[in-house]
């Protein structure tokens, strides 16, 4: 196999091809059960991958949050394999070395541009809720809201997965190689193990607790009661199992098959440890094979020169961040100033007050149900409508109102109401690739909280998400309609957003990131940070972060302790602090050959970017 000159160096240092080996050493100390042994012998290669967030380069560039998991991607597209194939695998990796955000049991978004057609599809690979579902499922009987962490731990919030039928969608549509050649890397990974890091053993340790309610939870991730320390190894068999049975047996394995009953028994019935019980859930067979991906049209807006293609419903995603981005070229208008020549705080109170308002609008509007105004939403007629409320000088009281997407657009101003707000999540991975042909994938997925319903599937390894709490279990707000309510065989809303930026028709930027409701705030911020603020993609995805959701505005620490948050203050904000927003990843498509991949530097310790032919 070629060996890139800059990978060599990954190679050497227990990257490549050998970052997949774990030592012989390390594996003959493997117990016989599902659950994970202290680290002994040599270190096990692939964890000493270099984190390289930023790497220009040409064949290809794939950025994720984690170094095997890129890895796996590059290894792919030197195979021979497209964009869509090397993500596949990159996902199903991610869903080894990081199953707390991710997996088989999980759902995502799709996005991929097409260098021979031009164009940008979208898988809605989203989870579904059962048959039975019904508006007032996760309410008690006096009408409240059940308590939501009792849901999260439960049967009650699993959906139907839509990550294989994604992946096999992905292969089919654009993939040169099979499920069973790029799921083969996540099998090696599961199998042999990872070292575990700072990060992991404290996602674990935060999760210890719900996790003990699930015997096969624990076996996995509390071998004798306790996270595995830093340093020793994780191995799940189990998992290692369940993608072997997809790669032999394909996805029907889940939807009709016996890891799809399996699912079904340990939802309806979950096996908690002694003394526990948890909601059980409604999840059947039928719903199970019946459950399909969409392909729907992506959503699309032009903004100062470039076309932003996202995910249109049931995420709000594509919608919000095309919505701010199009009130950011209305402030530009209405003050006759760019964004390029604001001060780094003018430029956060523009970003504040769009991120706000798209928020309302978004909370009122969008959901997985007919008639959401999709085109009005991304409309740059809306957006000068809505931003007659902005003032330079003064933050708008949040929650700001939500407006009136109706086609009739003038200058009166008039707010069409206020709805109540919806709670954020924060978990979930994304990943961005390109190949040597010039296509582009951006994917996102999730099992919605780190460590989603709690729930391993017994004998499969898995973890379960808990995607259905996305929905609202009330209404927001009395009397204001809410699309984002439960329903049979519903999507919950989510805010994914998985964005490819194309300017003459030509990929310029693609980008996504996990975390919850903020996705929407730090993609916008890096496609903004590249195309209005001149930013090195790699800068970009750095870029200390802000989040208004039309609640509370967030804001890292170089914003919320530094004069720039006493700027924003000064201007009406009430910020929050918040350590960390986001862990972006990105491709800046630098010629149709030469690619700049970047990811985060330090956020949850440091993403991993690479390209196949390192410049
Ligand atoms: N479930 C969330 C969504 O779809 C993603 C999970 C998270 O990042 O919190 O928006």
């Amino acid at each position: 196999m070629r060996t890139p000159t800059a990978l060599l160096a990954l190679v050497t240092a227990g990257g490549a091809v050998a970052a997949l080996t774990i030592p012989a050493t390390a594996v003959a100390t493997s117990t016989t059960s599902a659950t994970s042994t202290p680290r002994t012998g040599p270190p096990p290669v692939g964890h000493d991958i270099p984190k390289v967030p930023v790497m220009t380069g040409g064949g290809g560039a794939v950025a994720t949050v984690d170094p095997i998991g890129t890895q796996v991607g590059i290894d792919i597209l030197e195979k021979g394999g497209t964009a869509a194939d090397a993500a596949v695998a990159a996902a199903a990796a991610i869903g080894a070395v990081e199953p707390y955000s991710s997996g088989i049991g999980g759902g995502g978004f799709f996005v991929h541009y097409d260098a021979e057609t031009g164009e940008v599809t979208t898988i809605d690979g989203r989870e579904t809720a059962p048959a039975t579902f019904h508006e007032r499922v996760f309410r008690n009987p006096d009408g409240s809201a059940m308590d939501f962490d009792t849901v999260v731990n439960s049967g009650l919030s699993v959906g139907v997965p839509g990550t294989p039928a994604t992946w096999a969608a992905a292969l089919e549509r654009h993939g040169r190689m099979s499920l069973n050649k790029v799921l083969k890397p996540a099998e090696d990974i599961a199998r042999k193990g990872f070292v575990v890091d700072e990060v992991f053993h404290q996602d674990t340790l935060d999760n210890a607790e719900r996790f003990s309610m699930f015997p096969a939870t624990a076996e996995i991730y509390l071998p004798g009661g306790a996270p595995i320390p830093v340093g020793g190894v994780q191995r799940n068999p189990d998992l290692a199992k369940a993608y072997r049975e997809l790669r032999t047996h394909g996805i029907a394995s889940l939807h009709t098959g016996r890891m799809g009953q399996a699912v079904v028994k340990e939802v309806q019935n979950p096996t908690t440890a002694t003394g526990v019980t948890v909601p059980r859930g409604q999840l059947t067979a039928a719903d199970l094979a019946a459950y399909k991906v969409n392909h729907k049209a992506p959503t699309h807006t032009e903004h100062n020169g470039v076309d932003v293609y996202g995910m249109g419903t049931p995420s709000s995603g594509g919608i919000a961040v095309s919505e701010i981005l199009n009130l950011l070229e209305s402030f530009e208008e209405r003050t006759g100033r760019t964004i390029g020549e604001l001060s780094e705080a003018e430029y956060l109170h523009w970003f504040s007050e769009a991120s706000a308002m798209a928020f309302a609008d978004r909370n009122r509007y969008v959901g997985d149900v007919p008639g959401v105004p999709t085109a009005e939403l991304t409309s740059q007629q809306f957006a000068d409508e809505r931003s007659c409320l902005f003032d330079p000088d003064t933050a708008q009281a949040r929650p700001v109102p939500f407006g009136s997407p109706d086609g009739a657009y003038d200058d009166s101003c008039q707010p069409a109401g206020t709805s109540a707000l919806p709670r954020d999540g924060q978990s979930t991975t994304s990943l961005t690739v390109t190949d040597k042909w010039g296509d582009v994938v951006t994917y996102t997925l999730t099992i919605e909280q780190f460590g989603g319903s709690g729930i391993v599937v017994p004998g499969w390894g898995f973890l379960l998400n808990n995607e259905l709490t996305d929905f609202n279990f009330a209404p927001l707000t009395p009397g204001v309609p809410d699309p984002n309510l439960p329903g049979p065989g519903k999507r919950p809303r989510s805010s994914m957003s998985p964005t490819i930026v194309l300017q003459d028709g030509k990929p310029y930027l693609t980008a996504g990131s996990p975390g919850g409701a903020t996705i929407i705030t730090t993609v916008a911020q890096i496609v903004a940070g590249v195309v209005d603020r001149g930013l090195s993609v790699g800068d970009a995805v750095a870029a200390p972060r802000i989040s208004s959701r039309n609640g509370t505005e967030d804001a890292e620490t170089p914003i919320f302790a530094t004069s720039i948050g006493d700027e924003l203050r000064v201007k009406g904000h009430v910020l929050r602090h918040r350590p960390v927003i986001g862990n972006g990843t990105a491709i800046r498509s630098l010629s149709p050959t030469l690619w700049t991949a970047a990811a985060e530097p330090v956020r949850r310790g440091g993403g991993s970017a690479a390209v196949v032919n390192p410049r």
